[in-house]
């Protein structure tokens, strides 16, 4: 078995007395889409504020790309290839397209030739946003701004690239949208980990697919094995 390409170990996060996450394991094989599901308040986005140093952790040991990052500040978890999309699309309203694509890649340190190209390859992934690159990202439909968020962190040269609910507040047809372009990114080689109330979605791309409930891993397995599963069925996709 190929090493993972990040490896969570007992991760646990507290806010107060509430156990948000409760001493979880991850394995994300690398360039392969993972897919953390569960309901409202499982502890998803929690677990992926840990993981990008953005909450303290209670407890637990992170590797990744063979480093330990557990105790590193955010900016250096970015500089590492851990490069979480914003949630809530956070675009920068006031700016451009281009502009909000250009901060994507102000940490890098590759040179203006890599980041032209990259700037290239996020508009081809997403013409729409070339079509608007002068546009106040403000102006965008929501749909825009999921892919503006994406963009955006394609532009910082992620390894692996972490996702909060892409599909939240879109229309199922762009939601299928958003969905392809997640496949052919991670195609193309990005290892992707998605968080998702849109278990169905998460589970048809998901290489292999975890479920949260409470803070503690219920259930693992493939993708398809999880959408057969007569549970998850029950719990999560209407029986
Ligand atoms: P959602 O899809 O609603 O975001 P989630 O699975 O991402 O749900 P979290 O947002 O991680 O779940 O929340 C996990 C638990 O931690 C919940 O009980 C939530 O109420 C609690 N929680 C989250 N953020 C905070 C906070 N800043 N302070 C206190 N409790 C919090």
């Amino acid at each position: 078995m190929t090493a993972p390409l990040l490896d969570v170990k007992g991760l646990a996060v507290r806010y107060g007395h509430v156990e948000a996450v409760n001493g979880i394991d991850l394995h994300l094989a690398p360039g392969r889409i993972t897919t953390l599901v569960g309901a409202n308040g499982a502890g998803k986005s929690t677990t992926l504020l840990a993981l990008s140093g953005l909450v303290a952790k209670a407890a637990g040991r992170v590797q990744f790309d063979g480093t330990d990052i557990t105790a590193l500040p955010p900016h250096r978890i970015v500089a590492s290839g851990l490069v979480q999309v914003a949630e809530g699309r956070a675009t920068l309203t006031t700016l451009t397209v281009r502009e909000n694509l250009d901060l994507g890649g102000y940490t890098r340190r590759d040179g203006a030739a890599a980041r032209a190209a990259d700037l290239e390859k996020v508009y081809t992934l997403f013409p729409r946003l070339k079509e608007r690159e002068h546009g106040l990202a403000g102006n965008l439909s929501g749909g825009e701004q999921q892919m503006l968020a994406i963009g955006r962190a394609l532009m910082a040269r992620p390894k692996l690239l972490l996702l909060d609910e892409p599909s939240m507040g879109l229309a199922p047809i762009i939601v299928q949208d958003i969905f392809r372009t997640l496949r052919e990114i991670n195609r193309e080689g990005l290892t992707i980990f998605l968080v998702e109330q849109n278990v169905r979605q998460a589970l048809k791309i998901a290489d292999h697919a975890y479920v949260l409930e409470n803070g503690r891993i219920v259930l693992e397995g493939s993708g398809a094995l999880l959408l057969n599963e007569p549970k998850v069925q029950a719990a999560y996709l209407g029986g």
